[in-house]
């Protein structure tokens, strides 16, 4: 894939904070996109460089070499062996800081986001919601998503909808955490792909959301089973009921349940019926996650089947 400035920037800032482009990496990116990048202020140039790291196994223990003008160029000089040296251009010796904030920007343009990226979490932006309903969101660092308070807080800023986070490649453990949550994780790099226009990348929306299975949920309500994902469950006479709540909204045009509607005339709440409901689909072998895709809470409207009513067939 063609390297392009924007794709090397977001490689360079999984460093977090410290993010910095040397000048010998940007030079090849020099010219009008740059300048551009420079004013939008995703690159921020630092004072130049005035000294250099020492040459490899160098016993001069200096901590760095100073660098030298000499005439139209600079050198870093070895005090013990000169040919060691190594002659600098001027932008060798510049320095840019990465701007998080910026950046993240102009990736959610990328993606066609047409407002600014809000502060979800430390380093972690929330970049807009797809056209599907998905909040989109971008950490720049693995470190953003490793916090205690992170599922809580991406949630709470994606206010019941469902989350895609754009990161670097996460450690497993990090990775799992996420996906357990009910996340779709995307890789930055894998969706940023070169385009010719603006700021030369772009992002296909349609890679943010998951790639339905669409499996068939099926519901024979004789036997008060439920098939879905080649797997089946067979639901308890008191909580069947519930699933036809869900069920009945889920064919119906705004299929969300309100917590009233799945209490119906039971005596109890809403949300110990709707767990009792999830666990009954994990003891026939779905993950936490999966249950909770299958009977997914709409944030402060109720509760909702994750299947559309195209993929549901009734028996009785
Ligand atoms: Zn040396």
């Amino acid at each position: 894939m063609t390297e392009t400035i924007l794709r090397l920037l977001t490689r360079l800032s999984e460093a977090g904070d410290d993010a910095i482009l040397p000048g010998e990496l940007a030079a090849p990116f020099f010219g009008p996109v740059f300048d551009r990048l420079l004013a939008k202020r995703i690159v921020v140039e630092q004072a130049p460089l005035s000294d250099w790291e020492v040459c490899d196994a160098c016993e001069c223990g200096l901590p760095f070499r100073p660098i030298r003008k000499v005439g139209d160029a600079f050198r870093a000089e070895c005090p013990f062996d000169h040919r060691q040296d190594i002659e600098l251009t001027k932008d060798d010796l510049r320095v840019f800081r990465i701007g998080a904030a910026a950046l993240a920007s102009v990736i959610g343009a990328a993606a066609g986001f047409g407002a600014a990226p809000e502060l979800a979490a430390e380093n972690v932006w929330h970049l807009g919601d797809t056209p599907s309903g998905r909040a989109v969101f971008l950490a720049m660092e693995p470190a953003a998503l490793t916090g205690d308070g992170i599922i809580a807080s991406l949630r709470q800023a994606a206010q019941g909808a469902d989350i895609t986070i754009l990161a670097p490649k996460l450690p497993p453990e990090t990775a799992q955490r996420h996906q357990d949550a009910g996340f779709h994780l995307v890789e930055t790099l894998a969706v940023l792909i070169p385009a010719s226009d603006g700021l030369g990348v772009a992002i296909d929306v349609a890679a943010l959301a998951p790639v339905p299975l669409a499996p068939v949920l099926r519901v024979r309500r004789a036997t008060a089973e439920v098939q879905w994902d080649s797997r089946s469950v067979i639901l308890s006479r008191q909580i069947f009921p519930v699933f036809e709540r869900l069920l009945e909204k889920a064919m119906s045009r705004d299929q969300v349940a309100s917590g009233a509607h799945v209490e119906g005339t039971t005596a109890r709440e809403a949300k110990d019926l709707i767990r009792e409901l999830r666990d009954a689909f994990k003891a026939a072998g779905f993950t936490d996650a999966e249950s909770k895709a299958l009977i997914m809470t709409v944030r402060g409207r109720g509760y909702r089947l994750g299947v559309v009513a195209a993929d549901i067939v009734v028996e009785d």
